[in-house]
C-alpha cells in the first residue's frame, strides 16, 4: 500500500449523480463500497464532502441571501451529506463516524484532530462535516486544513473527470491530461484543480493531491496500492 492514510474530497455534485441536486442512493452505496473496500486493506480514511447538491453561500448572494448566512446553510448542507454518507457506509457492515465543525451534538461529535486519528484507528471511515466551520471558505479548502491536521499521506480529490487536463476537455478537444504536475506549474498555467485558498494551504504545507475520476469503480484501491491513476500535483 503506498497511502496508509488519505483525506478525501467529495463534492456534493458528485453525490447527486447525473443531476446536480439531491443525493443519489445509487452513487452513496457506490462510494460507499469503495471506501470499505481500502478500510479492509488497513487504510484509514478521513472524508470531507462538500455540500454544493444542497446549497451554496455564494449562489445565495444573488438570490439576496446574506453571505454569511448562506455560508452557514451551505456548511449545514454538508453535514446532510455526510450523514447520508454514514448512513451507506454503516449500511454495508462498515463504521463510520461524522465529526461537526460546528457543535451539534447529538448530530455529530464536535471536531477534535485526536478523536479522529483514535476512531480511524478502529477502522471507523471519519466523516469531518461542516466545512472548517467559517463562512468565506470552501469544503476545499477544509479539505486542505484536514489532511495537513491528521497527517494524511495524500489528499484524493474525487471528481467526475479523471485529472487536470491543459485546458476544459469538454469545450477543447486539444486538451491533455496531465499525469504529475507542480504546485508552481498548476499556479503559473492557472489550473483550475482546487481554490486558491486550498491550493497554497497543500503547497505550503507539502501535502499532495491526487485529481482522479471516483465514479469509476477500483480507481479509489488502485491509486491507495499506488497505481498512477489520475493526476498527481505535488512540491
Ligand atoms: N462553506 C463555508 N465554509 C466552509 C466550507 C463550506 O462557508 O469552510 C459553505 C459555502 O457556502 C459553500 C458551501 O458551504 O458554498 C458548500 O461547500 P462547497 O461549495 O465547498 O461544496 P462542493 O462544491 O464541494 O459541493
Amino acid at each position: 500500500m503506498q497511502y496508509t492514510r488519505i483525506l478525501l474530497k467529495l463534492s456534493g455534485e458528485s453525490l447527486s449523480g447525473n443531476g446536480n441536486q439531491g443525493i443519489s442512493d445509487s452513487v452513496l452505496e457506490e462510494y460507499a463500497k469503495q471506501v470499505l473496500e481500502v478500510v479492509d486493506k488497513g487504510c484509514e480514511v478521513a472524508i470531507v464532502v462538500g455540500g454544493g447538491n444542497i446549497f451554496r453561500g455564494m449562489s445565495g448572494t444573488q438570490s439576496g441571501f446574506d453571505r454569511l448566512k448562506g455560508d452557514q446553510m451551505g456548511m449545514l448542507a454538508t453535514v446532510i451529506n455526510s450523514l447520508a454518507l454514514e448512513s451507506a457506509i454503516v449500511r454495508q457492515g462498515g463504521k463510520a463516524k461524522v465529526f461537526t465543525s460546528i457543535r451539534m451534538e447529538p448530530v455529530g461529535e464536535f471536531y477534535n484532530r485526536d478523536n479522529v486519528l483514535e476512531a480511524m484507528k478502529n477502522k471507523a471511515v471519519c466523516i469531518l462535516s461542516g466545512g472548517t466551520g467559517n463562512p468565506f471558505f470552501t469544503t476545499d479548502t477544509a479539505s486542505a486544513l484536514r489532511a495537513v491536521e491528521i497527517g494524511a499521506d495524500v489528499l484524493l480529490k474525487g471528481t467526475r473527470v479523471d485529472g487536470v487536463y491543459t485546458s476544459d476537455p469538454e469545450k477543447d478537444p486539444k486538451a491533455k491530461k496531465y499525469d504529475t504536475v507542480s504546485f508552481e506549474e498548476a499556479i503559473a498555467k492557472r489550473l483550475k484543480i482546487m481554490d486558491s485558498t486550498a491550493f497554497t494551504m497543500c503547497r505550503d504545507n507539502n501535502m499532495p493531491i491526487v485529481v482522479f475520476d471516483m465514479n469509476k469503480h477500483g480507481n479509489l484501491r488502485e491509486i491507495v496500492d499506488g497505481k498512477k491513476i489520475g493526476t498527481l500535483v505535488s512540491n
